[in-house]
Order: C-alpha cells, then sequence, then structure tokens
C-alpha cells in the first residue's frame, strides 16, 4: 500500500473536516512538516487519531491541498478519481444528450468529490485545469482513462499554478481542435480557441444568465455589455431579440472577438456598438451625452488593472453601481454579476440594496442566479459556489 502522512488536525477545525470540508489548509494542522511536498498523500487524523479523511499535498492559490476521500477502506488517490470522474459523467447525461447544448464543465473538482483539477467539454475536447503541481504529477497515470472515454476526440489543458516555465504548449494528445472551434449554448453559438492563453473566449459559468438573456427579455431593447470580452451577453441579448447592443471592454483584443462571435451566430456586426476602452472612462462620456440603455450588464473581474484604473470587486462595487445606475433607463434592468468568492449571495444583495436605496428611484431585485447545473458545488464547501448574478428593475 501507499505510504499516507498522518496528519493532525488542530483542535478546533475536526468538526469542520468531519462534516466533509475538502480543503487543506496547512496552518490548521499540528503537525505540517517540511517532508510534506507536492502530491505527498495524506492521512487526516483528529488528535485523538481518529480517521478523518485521505487526501494530498497540492499548493493552491487558497490551501495546500485537497482531501478525496471519507471512506477508510477507500485511500487510493487514483481510484478515486476516476470513480468520481465516472459519477461526473453519468450525472451530465442530459447534457450529453442535449443537441443544442455541446459545452459543459464536465467535471467540477471539490465540487464533483475531487478537488484541484476541473475538466471542461467542448464538443468532444476536453479542457482540463489542474490548480496543483501536486495534482499535476498524476496526469500521466489519470491520461489513459481519460482517452478511453468513449466521447473524447483530443485532449488541452491549463496550468493555474506557479511554474518556472512560461508560455508551454496547452495541446496535450489526441486530435486538434479546429481554431477557432464552433460550440452550442442553448442553440447559440460561440467560437472558442482552446489554446489561446488562460481564457477560450466563453465563460461556461454563465449559461444560465445567457439563456435569460437570450429567451426573450431583452426584445426591442436597448443593452450596455461592460466588461463584454468577447460579447458572449451581445450575443444573447440578440438571440432575444435585442434592438441594439453596446459592448464595452478595454482589452485590444474585444473588437475582433466581439465580431467574430456575432458573425458566427450569422449576426451582422457592423450595426452593433464595440467600445475599446476602460468601463470608468466610456462611463463619462456616457453621462456627457445623455445615454441611457434599456437592459445594463455588469460582469467585472474580481480585481483588475487597467492603464487608467484599478478595480477590486471587494471594495470597489459600490462605486461601479453608483456610476451604473444614471446609464438604466427609466424602467430599466440591471443584470449585476460577481465571480469574487470572498462574500455570498447575501451580502451581494445587501451591497446592492445599500446602494439602490440612496436612489430616488424605486427598484426591486426580481431574479437571481448562481451556478449552472453543471457546475456542481459541495455543500461543505461554500466558498465554491462563487457565482452571484441580481437582476434588479428600476421603476
Ligand atoms: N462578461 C464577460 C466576461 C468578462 S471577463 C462574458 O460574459 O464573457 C472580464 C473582462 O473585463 C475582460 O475581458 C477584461 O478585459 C475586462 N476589463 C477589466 N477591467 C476593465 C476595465 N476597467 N474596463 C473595461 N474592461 C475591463
Amino acid at each position: 500500500m501507499e505510504k499516507y502522512y498522518p496528519l493532525q488536525v488542530a483542535k478546533k477545525h475536526v468538526n469542520k473536516y468531519q462534516q466533509g470540508y475538502p480543503l487543506l489548509h496547512k496552518e490548521w494542522m499540528m503537525n505540517w512538516s517540511k517532508k510534506i511536498t507536492e502530491s505527498t498523500l495524506l492521512k487526516l487524523v483528529s488528535p485523538a487519531g481518529e480517521f478523518i479523511a485521505y487526501g494530498y499535498a497540492g499548493k493552491q492559490n487558497k490551501g495546500d491541498g485537497w482531501l478525496f476521500s471519507f471512506d477508510k477502506k477507500a485511500p487510493s488517490l487514483l481510484d478515486n478519481l476516476q470513480a468520481r470522474l465516472q459519477e461526473a459523467v453519468q450525472m451530465r447525461h442530459s447534457y450529453f444528450a442535449d443537441e443544442t447544448t455541446t459545452a459543459f464543465r464536465l467535471f467540477n473538482g471539490e465540487g464533483d468529490g475531487f478537488g484541484g483539477l476541473t475538466i471542461d467539454y467542448y464538443d468532444g475536447f476536453l479542457l482540463l485545469q489542474w490548480y496543483s503541481l501536486g495534482l499535476y504529477q498524476f496526469k500521466k497515470e489519470l491520461l489513459p482513462y481519460l482517452y478511453d472515454l468513449p466521447f473524447v476526440k483530443g485532449i488541452y489543458e491549463k496550468r493555474r499554478f506557479e511554474q518556472e516555465e512560461a508560455n508551454q504548449d496547452d495541446f496535450v494528445g489526441g486530435k486538434k481542435a479546429t481554431e477557432p472551434l464552433l460550440v452550442k449554448e442553448n442553440g447559440m453559438t460561440f467560437a472558442v480557441y482552446l489554446d489561446d492563453g488562460w481564457m477560450t473566449g466563453i465563460f461556461l459559468d454563465q449559461k444560465d444568465v445567457r439563456r435569460e438573456l437570450s429567451l426573450g427579455f431583452t426584445a426591442g431593447k436597448t443593452v450596455l455589455n461592460t466588461f463584454s470580452y468577447t460579447g458572449a451577453f451581445s450575443v444573447a441579448a440578440l438571440y432575444g431579440g435585442a434592438l441594439h447592443t453596446t459592448s464595452v471592454d478595454a482589452a485590444k483584443r474585444t473588437t475582433a472577438k466581439t465580431r467574430e462571435q456575432f458573425e458566427v451566430n450569422q449576426l451582422d456586426s457592423t450595426s452593433q456598438t464595440i467600445v475599446v476602452e476602460d468601463v470608468f472612462q466610456y462611463f463619462k462620456y456616457a453621462l456627457r451625452k445623455g445615454k441611457q440603455f434599456d437592459v445594463v450588464i455588469c460582469d467585472p473581474p474580481s480585481f483588475a488593472r487597467t492603464k487608467k484604473t484599478t478595480f477590486q470587486v471587494a471594495n470597489d462595487y459600490p462605486e461601479l453601481l453608483r456610476q451604473l445606475i444614471p446609464l438604466t433607463a427609466t424602467g430599466g434592468t440591471m443584470l449585476v454579476s460577481t465571480n469574487y468568492a470572498g462574500f455570498g449571495m447575501k451580502a451581494f444583495k445587501k451591497m446592492i440594496h445599500s446602494v439602490c436605496s440612496e436612489e430616488t428611484r424605486t427598484y426591486r431585485i426580481v431574479k437571481d442566479f448562481s451556478l449552472p447545473t453543471d457546475f456542481r458545488t459541495n455543500k461543505a464547501f461554500p466558498e465554491g459556489n462563487y457565482l452571484k448574478v441580481v437582476m434588479i428593475q428600476f421603476d
């Protein structure tokens, strides 16, 4: 049998781990040691020596490894990972059966019972995202299992942990995907690139929001899409019958990327407005011109720095909202989103109420969205349920 380093949890954290909390924090352990390196297998025990779980060491952005089995009789990392993958695939059968959707999350790390790796499915191509060197060291043993899955044409990966070599190839093996690869989501088409930097062109976790936009509440309306990236929300709004979309993003790629998303949907890109500018600069311009929109979408990154501004969701969201409200027309709707894991839906809504109540107009929160069902979450790990999107209706 493989060796498991016995790791003792400090008394005050025992309960949390016994309830199934999966993330290891070395500060919560009584005997974390230099002998524990990336990929060391661990056996978590209480101060009294009772078994709690098996795990592995892998330093991530947050946390120092994951627990993968709370069953004393199931210690093998690979057996557990394969079993969780198999369950995950079975749970997505409705996505596989749905011909109008060919891109979704196949395996959501700790939400599917095994933290440190996520796998997205893009029309037969898998995109693996590794969050630690610790788990990455098991790649060679995992790959044959993935290639054996009947729907896999090829595999790509992104390494989301600190590493010495930069700019590595993201292609792992099998067939190569076309560039772009055209995928479908609820009947809409999106151009994605599996080997072009950190992002693919679409954020799969927003599928419920895109669906809502496409179902018709934007019909005949003008839409402002801020932090628009490749304009996926604008595409969805046009499917819903929007009169006109304005997409604003500071990145240079924005114009070409957004046009491409319109064009792969046979939407006329020349009649839509695409603005490459810092949103805060754009707000000044729009306010000066007295511009207002029926639907205003706001989906900033948790942290961003442009030449002109630094934005941090935790502190700056209220000010962002304050600047957006005057751009929302009478009877208009705002869709505000954040993927910041540092606060939950309740706190996000509280912030929204506190800013909106400074207004003379009345407003109502009419709907909210969190992660779609393919982004499975773990009740014992609420911070994994990071997405919060709130729809606000102004009178
Ligand atoms: N809403 C998008 C995803 C947004 S990703 C979608 O649904 O696909 C965040 C985007 O914010 C990035 O494209 C980044 O270029 C942009 N961004 C970050 N800071 C910005 C700023 N100050 N002004 C405009 N865009 C910004």
